[in-house]
């Protein structure tokens, strides 16, 4: 079986608040008991924060409905510094704000932008293939986004987060989060 990632990504958090603000998130979401402090070397087989004992609420879905698989999810990780998280197939959808179009991503393209924004070039761009409205790589959202930035909670094998837990996470941090999926 593969595993699923899902991954909170601050696209608003500069390097150099990173660490602090991922200290914030972990924190928030500890004392919420979403996650629990520890962080054992595998958790699940997975390193990170180990699923609090809230965790169950914090989720979509009834647990009883849920696959057996995500009774009990792997653990949480942190991630900072300039990365990336995307499908690793580029296969995205976005939803273009300009001409209000959605449309799947060319991998090879999407694939060169990124590598070039994680090379350090802030200024990549993407274009929408409908009507070539470009904007900033973190800016591009819509069905199955890819996400850009220096803060990164990687929930691996979880089921989706409830909304308003990644809205408190955003407030916690003071942020925008963008939410992507990823299997690897
Ligand atoms: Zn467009």
């Amino acid at each position: 079986m593969s595993d699923t990632a899902q991954l909170l990504v601050a696209i608003d958090c500069p390097a150099e608040e990173a660490e602090l603000q991922a200290r914030r998130a972990v924190d928030s979401l500890v004392d919420g008991g979403v996650i629990a402090s520890e962080t054992p070397d595998a958790v699940w087989g997975r390193v990170g924060h180990a699923p609090g004992p809230a965790f169950p609420g914090a989720v979509e879905g009834d647990i009883g409905t849920r696959p057996e698989f995500w009774a009990m999810p792997d653990g949480v990780e942190v991630e900072t510094g300039r990365s990336f998280v995307a499908d690793p197939s580029f296969e995205m959808s976005l939803h273009c704000p300009r001409c209000v179009t959605t449309f799947d991503t060319d991998p090879d393209e999407l694939g060169d932008a990124a590598m070039k924004w994680l090379d350090g070039d802030d200024a990549t761009y993407y274009a929408c293939r409908a009507c070539g409205y470009e904007q900033p790589l973190a800016e591009w959202d819509g069905p199955h986004p890819a996400g850009f930035g220096y803060l990164a909670l990687h929930f691996w094998n979880w089921p989706p987060l409830k909304p308003e837990i990644v809205q408190a996470l955003s407030e916690v941090i003071g942020g925008r989060i963008r939410v992507v999926w990823a299997k690897s």
